[in-house]
């Protein structure tokens, strides 16, 4: 153990690998600058972005203990004495973290190791009972990746953002300091739960680089459900390193921010350190390394404290865990089985229903909406059933604050409206109705609720014409309007017409009946 320490040891620090790292991101920067030539004040700076996010293994027990890894219990209630740091305890590691660990590698593209290995990274902190926390920072298991980034609003955005490696480590517990003023309080239910750490290469060059970057972890985290990557709940979480220098000049220093909770704060502290650091060099003064945090409300960076480097976290091999070696076959298996990847699963929709990328896009935004989607477009028209669940149902969701994990409606309830639809039975003003009614908790299909209802669609001609005439006659002044040239009346009359039926007559029969009357 001890040769695997030094000689690895050896290789990090002392072959000069961080220097050749260095120049490599320089000519990686310098080979696509043309491409994306995004500048700072006047062409003169250009900002490095690199990422460090923490995400939450999607494990019912934590990574060395099998005390549940579930949130939202009361506080010290997930805690064995493993998690607590008892003396005398050890730790074993969780198979489950392994694998999920694994599949998030291998979605990544990057090279799972055969052997890996665990350190103690040591610092005091009250929620973190042991004084270290159990990482991997001489081996760990995965080198190397890549991130595609693609654009949300449809178009493609072809940067590639390089992962350095993926680590498996502990999360610590959590200190809250706003309940009793004066006092932190320590809730240990987090000590302990498996995390991924996901380091890129400094690639991106912008907020929106950085924010487009999260997006697609979260989207490939999510795919092959290794984490639920919610930013809001702390299940991803993001560390940013910012640096400027000027063109055709080697990197300049950076600074990390630390704990940005969502992609939009994340965006925000990115472009306001930039600023503060090209501010701070035009002023003639120089960047200091160090680990600042974010101000939502001043929307401002602040320093914490000077950068630790590795050595003052006193980095030593785990002596409790013996390596973690993995064999080929089981790496193929999990490559196996890992579920459709996120841009795989784009253009397959678009190919297989013929629906725009936008569609698509709006559909992906949600979890578990493709999957409703191929639900509900069993024979019926794929269009048709994409319009109704994006805009229709995605709208009513949306205006009634309810999320589509709790989305009342079923796909068979959703399919049973868009076909009373275009087959006639109903106006599609109806559906809307009873797409309403289904969102409030009815659970009948449409053509139960419009029989039981009598809701069908007015196509009956004499009926419709008898409706349009009394409209007409009761409306003397639109009529007189109308005649006298003004032709958006007519639009006005059909409404009338609607709105006598609720919305029942058939649309386009009412068209003709009031060109003909009018
Ligand atoms: P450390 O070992 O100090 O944590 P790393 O080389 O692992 O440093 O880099 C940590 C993070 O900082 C990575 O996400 C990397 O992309 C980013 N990074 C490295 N150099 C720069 C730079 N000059 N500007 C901005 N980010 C950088
Ligand atoms: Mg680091």
């Amino acid at each position: 153990m001890i040769k695997t320490f030094v000689t690895t040891y050896l290789k990090k620090t002392c072959n000069g690998s961080n220097i050749k790292r260095h120049v490599t991101s320089y000519q990686y920067s310098t080979q696509i600058r043309s491409e994306r030539s995004i500048l700072y004040k006047s062409n003169k700076w250009e900002a490095i972005i690199g990422l460090e996010v923490h995400a939450q293994l999607n494990s019912k027990t934590k990574l060395f203990s099998l005390s549940s890894a579930s949130f939202n219990e009361p506080v010290n209630t997930n805690v064995s004495v493993i998690d607590a740091a008892f003396p005398g305890t050890l730790p074993k590691l969780n198979a489950k973290c392994v694998e999920l660990a694994v599949a998030a590698s291998l979605a990544l593209s990057g090279n799972v190791q055969l052997v890996s290995s665990f350190d103690r990274k040591q610092y005091f902190y009250p929620d973190l009972p042991p004084g270290y926390q159990i990482t991997q920072h001489y081996a760990p298991i995965s080198l190397g990746g890549k991130i595609f980034l693609n654009n949300l609003d449809g178009l493609e955005y072809d940067t590639v953002v390089r992962i350095k490696q993926i680590q498996l480590e502990q999360d610590t517990g959590k200190s809250i300091h706003d309940i009793v003023p004066g006092m932190t309080l320590i809730d240990l239910n987090r000590a302990g739960t498996g995390l991924i750490e996901i380091v890129t290469e400094p690639d991106m060059r912008t907020s929106k680089e950085a924010g487009l970057t999260v997006k697609k972890l979260q989207a490939i985290l999510r795919a092959i459900g290794s984490s639920d990557g919610n930013m809001e709940e702390g299940s991803l979480r993001c560390d940013v390193n910012v640096s400027v220098h000027e063109h055709e000049t080697p990197y300049g220093t950076r600074c990390e921010i630390k704990n940005l909770n969502s992609i939009k704060f994340l965006m925000a502290a990115i472009d306001v350190e930039i600023e503060r650091q090209i501010k701070e060099l035009e002023n003639g003064n120089k960047i200091v390394q160090e680990t600042r945090g974010f101000d939502v409300l001043k929307n401002k960076t602040f320093r914490l404290r000077t950068k630790e480097t590795a050595t003052d976290y006193r980095y030593m091999p785990e002596p409790d865990l013996s390596p973690l070696i993995l064999n080929k076959d089981y790496i193929t298996r999990i490559s196996n089985n890992l579920p459709e990847l996120p841009d795989d699963l784009k253009t397959r929709i678009m190919k297989q229903y013929g629906i725009p990328l936008h569609d698509v896009i709006v559909l992906m935004n949600e979890t578990g909406g493709v999957k409703y989607f191929e639900k509900a477009v069993k024979n019926r028209n794929p269009q048709h059933v994409s319009n109704w669940i994006t805009h229709e149902l995605f709208g009513l969701l949306h205006a009634r604050n309810i999320k589509f994990s709790q989305n009342p409606v079923s796909a068979l309830q959703l399919g049973s409206v868009v076909d009373c639809v275009d087959n006639g039975d109903i106006t599609g003003k109806v559906g809307k109705k009873i797409l309403e009614k289904m969102i409030s908790g009815d659970s009948r299909l449409a053509s139960i609720i419009i029989q039981d209802e009598g809701l069908r669609q007015l196509s009956d001609i004499n009926e419709l014409e008898k409706i349009c005439q009394d409209v007409i006659l009761q409306n003397p002044e639109q009529l007189r309007s109308f005649k006298g040239g003004k032709q958006t009346v007519f639009a006005w009359f059909v409404g009338q017409v609607m709105n006598k039926t609720k919305g029942q007559a058939n649309p386009k029969l009412v068209n003709e009946i009031l060109r003909k009357l009018l």
